[in-house]
């Protein structure tokens, strides 16, 4: 399995969805939003890890997980391994998914249209026409893909 660049994990996260989740922080963020909380998580060269690690502590939590919770960094910078990502967690556990993303729907749209039924909510950046500039700050677009 190949790597990816990681940010944290944690367990429980209880502030970003419902009940006790498992958390996955992507490192790496090529949006730069200004006024960024998260530089921290900017640089994609930082954190490289086996995501067979990461399966290994997501097959650890998933049993007492109310769900699994995606942020960053910015998690579609790194599609391949966001699939595999979510695939494993798939395996291990029927809760639901969450993804918070600094790009909007229409950006990232295409991936979700090729990779149905892995996310079971979104929160997106604001659209471009909004005038607003992109980025999870501005995050306001949810869809539930289960409903
Ligand atoms: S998308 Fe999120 S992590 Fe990336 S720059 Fe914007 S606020 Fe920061």
């Amino acid at each position: 399995m190949m790597a990816m660049a990681l940010s944290r994990l944690h367990f429980p996260v209880t502030t970003l969805g419902p009940g006790r989740r498992v958390g996955v922080w992507f490192q790496g963020c090529s949006i730069r939003c200004p006024g960024c909380i998260s530089v921290d998580t900017w640089d994609p060269a930082l954190g490289q890890t086996a995501i067979a690690d990461v399966a290994r502590q997501l097959g650890d939590w998933a049993g007492t997980a109310d769900g699994l919770t995606v942020s960053g960094g910015e998690p579609f910078d790194q599609p391949a391994a966001l699939e595999i990502l979510l695939r494993v967690w798939r395996s291990l556990s029927p809760t639901a998914v969450l993804l918070f993303t600094g790009y909007d729907l229409g950006a990232v749209g295409p991936w979700l249209e090729g990779h149905p039924g892995l996310l079971d909510a979104i929160v997106t950046a604001l659209t471009s026409s909004t005038g607003l500039k992109p980025g999870r700050c501005a995050a306001a677009t949810i869809r539930n893909f289960t409903s």
